[in-house]
């Protein structure tokens, strides 16, 4: 498996945290939040391989970096979005820059620009965004113009407009997105190059200590041997083929600020009494505001973490999993830091305890790297394709394999998971014998659905297997957690797709015994038995300070 030894990669998580601990206090980044400042003092810090040295991660070893896995890059880049998602974002930015070059590069374009990035540090920007592409990038107007001399191709004039675009200010090698006679292509472009610019940073919403500028190209002249793979026309494949990696990347940010927020929640109510006790013994507090939240965001973990094992395992092509990965991870964060300042009421709204910047910044999760919704098309449209092709047998195959397991682990989330694949398979095909996703919001609710159901056959049936060590939280609770996981699941997948496809006009007149209502219904006996388990040991994993 292509990834570090666990010696090498804690000492990473533990350099990383000392260095949080010692420089990044809450005071340091409130205060860069409050002023909008771009910390380049910090990014040079992580850069350096004396220090940390983080962007060594995402580079071969062949070309001076660590060589690391998509496991090592979600771990990090937990840690990352737990002490700031600003700081997170600007070492995103860098491992995005690179990814065009580290699928589609030449070997002679890796050698050289991985190597110059291993060597000097460059920070880096990812350019494909513009004022009229955003989710839709196939709309792309920034051109590249071929420059020959004497019959032979020498140089390309770029021209266009960039928008959104994380250390576009501040960067110091930029990766752009121009669409060249053959189609759309990578550029290495390089700070300076005559006719490039910037705009000035954006006021943002969140994430506000990282730079966010449009970017400007006017005849930028740009050598022919900086076209990423030397072939036209390879653009949308190579953004394509590192989807995989870099939505991972997002789904562990959406892991560690809402760990980060729900963290402080947690640990908060087990000080603060109200009605005569503290609130983490207060079940109307806890089974709403934190287990919930605790259950979403280890479910995504899961899914997280088997996707990273595939990766590093060499599978090739696993954008759908990393669409599934980050839609849940990203919306389980955001939900659990809008959490979190109810949970500390009034406190929770005022700027000091951190919650409300949290939530402000990971509100951004949920918009990069594919917003929520072109995530729900694409989860559709994919395992759409599945279904399709396997004559409908795709997730009740799936809940097939899964069955065995449910009579030697009675107690997992297992029942409930296979309910769920069951209920979904029977969904997708009335789906398609209605032809009910005309709709687009059908189509867009399944997509919702099939991350739902996954992550619970996901979760339920590793939480065994591969117990996380990213989490204080034993295999018990675990098992709680991925049962609660399930019931929901398979109570979504049940309910809301009974109401969309009658909502759409489905046929089917008992579709509610097709899709095991009743056995979905009685799954969730236990329910709140395991939501006060999961509460305590929250309580006993994040102890009041
Ligand atoms: C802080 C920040 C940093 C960023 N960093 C980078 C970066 O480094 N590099 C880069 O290239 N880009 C970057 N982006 C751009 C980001 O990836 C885009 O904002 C995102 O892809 C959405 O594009 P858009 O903003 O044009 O929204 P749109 O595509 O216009 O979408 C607007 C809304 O419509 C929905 N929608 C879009 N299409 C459909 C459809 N067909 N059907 C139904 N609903 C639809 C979307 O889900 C969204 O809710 C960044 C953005 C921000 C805000």
């Amino acid at each position: 498996m292509a990834r570090l030894d666990s010696e090498t990669l804690d000492l990473l998580l533990t350099t990383l945290r000392d260095y949080a601990a010692k420089e990044l206090t809450p005071d340091v980044l409130l205060g860069l939040d409050q002023r909008d400042e771009f910390p380049a003092q910090i990014l040079k810090d992580l850069y350096d391989p004396e220090r940390i040295g983080i962007h060594l991660l995402s580079i071969p070893e062949e070309h001076g970096g660590l060589g690391g896995g998509a496991y090592d890059i979600y771990r990090i880049s937990e840690v990352m979005a737990g002490i700031d998602l600003g700081i997170a974002t600007g070492v995103l930015a860098t491992f995005l820059g690179t990814d065009p070059l580290n699928v589609g590069g030449t070997p002679e374009q890796k050698a050289l620009w991985l190597g110059r990035l291993a060597r000097e540090g460059l920070l880096m920007a990812y350019g494909a965004t513009e004022p009229q592409a955003g989710s839709d990038l196939g709309a792309l107007a920034t051109q590249a113009v071929p420059v020959q001399e004497n019959g032979q191709l020498t140089a390309y004039r770029i021209s266009g407009r960039k928008q959104w675009i994380s250390n576009g200010g501040v960067a110091d090698l930029y990766t752009i997105l121009a669409n060249a006679p053959g189609g759309p292509s990578w550029f290495i472009v390089e700070k300076g190059a005559p006719g490039f610019s910037h705009g000035k940073p954006e006021d943002k919403h969140g994430i506000r200590s990282s730079n966010t500028a449009a970017l400007f190209l006017e005849n930028v002249l740009v050598p022919a041997d900086r076209l990423v793979g030397g072939i036209e026309g390879k653009g949308l494949t190579q953004a394509q083929a590192v989807f995989g990696y870099t939505r991972l990347m997002v789904a562990a940010f959406g892991l560690g600020a809402g760990w980060a927020a729900l963290q402080r929640a947690i640990r908060y109510s087990q000080q603060r009494v109200q009605g005569g006790a503290p609130l983490s013994q207060k079940q109307g507090y806890t089974h709403k505001l934190l287990v919930p939240n605790a259950c979403r965001l280890e479910a995504a973990r899961a899914y997280v973490e088997w996707t990273a094992d595939r990766l590093d395992g060499g599978e090739p092509d696993l954008a759908t999993e990393g669409a599934v990965a980050k839609y849940l991870a990203s919306e389980a964060g955001n939900r659990a830091a809008e959490d979190a300042i109810q949970a500390l009421g009034g406190y929770g709204y005022t700027r000091e305890y951190q919650v409300e910047k949290i939530k402000r910044d990971v509100r951004i999760t949920t918009i990069y790297e594919g917003t929520s919704e072109i995530l729900e098309w694409t989860i559709a449209r994919d395992r759409w394709q599945l279904h399709l092709k396997t004559r409908g047998t795709y997730y009740l195959d799936w809940a097939a394999r899964l069955e065995p397991q449910q009579a030697a682990s009675p107690a997992s989330g297992i029942p409930a998971a296979v309910l769920a694949l069951r209920a979904l398979g029977a969904l997708l095909e009335r789906c398609r014998l209605d032809r009910l996703t005309r709709n687009q919001h059908v189509l867009f609710r399944l997509g919702e659905l099939i991350a739902y159901a996954e992550t619970a056959a996901i979760f339920s049936e590793r939480v065994k297997s591969h117990p996380t060590r990213a989490i204080p939280l034993d295999q018990t609770t675990l098992q709680a957690m991925a049962r609660v996981h399930a019931r929901e699941a398979a109570m979504r997948v049940a309910a809301d797709g009974l109401r969309w496809a009658v909502g759409a006009g489905q046929t089917d007149p008992d579709l509610a015994r097709t899709l095991h209502f009743e056995a979905v219904a009685k799954a969730q006996a236990g329910l709140v038995e395991d939501m006060d388990q999961i509460a305590r040991e929250l309580s006993r994993a994040f102890p009041a300070e």
